[in-house]
């Protein structure tokens, strides 16, 4: 499965749990440049299917191409060496080190042997730190100790150490819970400007923060596609409407 318009492709999966399809026989599609946000109840199935892209569950069936890659044959590091960052709901940075620390440890690690080129990729390297770091807000607090950060700011702090890996496609769960509204505009801001070169699967409930980075929404009800399309589209299509109403 190749189609040069796509980053992702997702065909048929499926994953049962003893018996039980916890994603069932669910097709979609991310292009570049997009951020999809997947939306459903609790227990819809937006978790498992990020694991399942991410290689920590394993699928039932199915296929996951990702620039023409099929991941299901794929380890977990495989997966991310291939380009595919994933952030879990709650922040794990290391809070002892410094918010420079924990960016310079989660660059790829290159292959130099000799010196001279060391001294050229440090340099490199701490430009591109410092790259991310105003990206992500904090580029004058590369030497604060990741524990005196908000919590706010220790989501962002996850998402450069992702950056700074270059994934072509960011899957986010829940990215902004917890945050302030300040932190949420942020962060909105922050997904937009990092769509211009990469593809965001996020995973969100606040509808407000939804209709500021959706491109598209996917709407999971018991594991299958209930709706796609605009967030105009997805609100006000009737299956959608009754799902959330009737819960
Ligand atoms: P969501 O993220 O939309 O709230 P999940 O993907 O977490 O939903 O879960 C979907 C369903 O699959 C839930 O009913 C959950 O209990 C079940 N499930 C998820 N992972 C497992 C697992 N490892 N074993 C058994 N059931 C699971």
């Amino acid at each position: 499965v190749t189609n040069p318009n796509y980053v992702l492709m997702v065909e048929g999966l499926t994953v049962s749990f003893d018996g039980f399809k916890a994603v069932n026989d669910l097709s979609f599609y991310v292009e570049p440049n997009e951020c999809r946000v997947i939306i459903g109840p609790n227990g819809a199935g937006k978790t498992t299917v990020l694991d399942l892209i991410c290689g920590r569950t394993k699928a039932t069936s199915g296929n996951v191409a990702f620039k023409g890659q099929d991941l299901l044959k794929m380890r977990e590091d495989q997966i991310v060496h291939a380009g595919v960052g994933r952030k879990f709901q709650t922040p794990s940075v290391y809070e002892d080190l410094s918010v420079f620390a924990n960016l310079e440890l989660s660059f790829p690690k290159g292959h130099g042997v000799f010196g001279a080129l060391f001294f050229k990729r440090d340099a490199e390297v701490r430009e591109r730190i410092q790259e991310i770091a105003e990206m992500i807000f904090l580029g004058d607090q590369l030497t604060q100790k990741a524990a005196f950060l908000s919590h706010g700011q220790k989501q962002w702090l996850e998402i450069g150490m992702l950056l700074i890996q270059d994934p072509e496609l960011l899957m986010l769960d829940e990215p902004v819970a917890g945050m302030s509204v300040a932190e949420r505009k942020k962060t909105a801001e922050l997904l937009n400007r990092i769509i211009a070169d990469r593809s965001v699967i996020v995973i969100e409930h606040d509808m407000g923060f939804v209709a500021d980075i959706a491109t598209r929404v996917t709407v999971l009800h018991q594991g299958k596609v209930l709706s796609e399309g605009s967030m105009d589209h997805v609100q006000n299509d009737p299956k959608v409407v009754e799902v959330y109403l009737g819960h």
